[in-house]
């Protein structure tokens, strides 16, 4: 078996540590080595007790919990080629030349330039003499597979990243909980939701919740929206509806680019309609609390396939990406996605939202 090494990087999201569990267990059934590296990039480059090897048990329990339990950081060291020096040197004391990392984009393009560099990386260690030519030998490729955890689902190359649908309960049951004491009060609630660039939980959460009104960042509002709203707003409590729900992606713009905020729907409606108007702005509620059955599936899922995605590696094969497609676990390359990744945000900077949303693909359509 080969001896791996596993590590969260970035923010945290719900069903890392299942993830996690799974990556150790089915690595240890298949008869590989498996260290929990722990603090991301940063404890690889640390070293010492923050690398340690893990056995069946280290990973109990944890499958029910949110966040990540071996830790997460940014690492400003990673960035720079000492900092990675010093990570592979503590990389190969323990042998470890199978990396999984669970992260985003930014994570998994480190660990791919990590494994492009290897190579050289090993030369300066030998001619440095901190390891044996045989060492270098024995350790001469890095093989690297990613997992993408994340709230947003804002990868491109998997239909769902880990996370997003725990999210997604998290942000439906503070909708639901609103709506008791909303409509008791003939209130109209406006609820900031998480996202970035990407409006996928904004938009499947207004769906899953008869919200009146969604904003995202793919599709900005038509001029003189603020009226078309209003109207919306005011013909549903003429038809006896007791309550409005508002959802804004926290990425959402107008017409002209500039960002909408609740606070600004708010003073729109309680000015011109008169109605009372709160504003909630759920924020780390979302990333927090257990994760769902469908991302602890997820996340088993993909760290049984990164171990046998590793044990399969060549030389000559390019990292890649566990994805779920449609309802399939696959391997995609990893660098493809990164890039396709940066292109919708590319186009979304340059507000072409057409061609965010289908670089996307099938994982943006709801
Ligand atoms: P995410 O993985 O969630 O996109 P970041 O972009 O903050 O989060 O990346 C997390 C960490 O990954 C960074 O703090 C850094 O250590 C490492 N990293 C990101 N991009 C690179 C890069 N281009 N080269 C080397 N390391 C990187």
């Amino acid at each position: 078996g080969c001896v791996i090494g596993v590590f969260t990087s970035g923010g945290d999201s719900q069903g890392m540590n299942a993830a996690t569990r799974a990556i150790v267990r089915m690595g240890i059934y298949v008869g590989c080595k498996v260290y929990l590296i722990k603090e991301g990039y940063q404890g690889m480059v640390d070293g010492g007790s923050n690398i340690v090897l893990a056995d069946w048990k280290s990973v109990s329990n944890i499958i029910q919990s949110g966040g990540t339990i071996i830790g997460s950081a940014r690492c400003a060291d990673f960035r720079e080629r000492p900092g990675r020096l010093q990570a592979a040197y503590n990389l190969l004391e323990r042998g470890i030349t199978n990396l999984v990392c669970i992260g985003g984009d930014g994570s998994l393009t480190g660990a791919n330039l990590f494994r492009i560099e290897w190579s050289s990386l090993l030369e300066e260690l030998v001619k440095t003499g901190r390891i044996t030519s045989q060492k270098a030998q024995e350790c001469a490729h890095l093989n690297v597979v990613g997992l993408v955890g994340s709230i947003d689902n804002d990868f491109c190359g998997t239909d769902m990243t880990i996370g997003t649908d725990s999210a997604l309960h998290r942000i439906i049951e503070a909708i639901d909980n609103i709506n008791t004491t909303a409509s008791s009060h003939q209130r109209c609630f406006v609820m900031e939701v998480m996202g970035r660039h990407c409006g996928y939980l904004a938009l499947v959460a207004a769906l899953a919740s008869e919200a009146d009104w969604v904003f995202i960042p793919e599709s900005p509002p038509e001029k003189g929206w603020e009226d078309k709203l209003c109207e919306k707003l005011a013909q549903e409590r003429s038809l006896g509806q007791r309550l409005n729900i508002i959802i804004v992606s926290e990425g959402a713009i107008d017409e002209e680019g500039r960002p909408i905020t609740a606070d600004q729907i708010k003073d729109l409606i309680s000015k011109r309609l008169k109605y009372d108007t709160r504003v909630t702005i759920l924020g780390h509620v979302q990333r927090g609390g257990n994760p769902s059955a469908f991302d602890r599936l997820l996340g088993c899922r993909m760290g049984a396939e990164a171990v046998l995605a590793l044990m399969e590696a060549t030389p000559f094969t390019p990292a890649c990406v566990i994805s779920l497609n449609g309802n399939q676990i696959v391997r995609v390359p990893l660098m493809e996605c990164v890039a396709r990744t940066k292109e919708v945000q590319a186009a979304m900077d340059k507000k072409e939202f057409q061609k965010a949303v289908e670089l996307r693909g099938r994982d943006f359509v709801a």
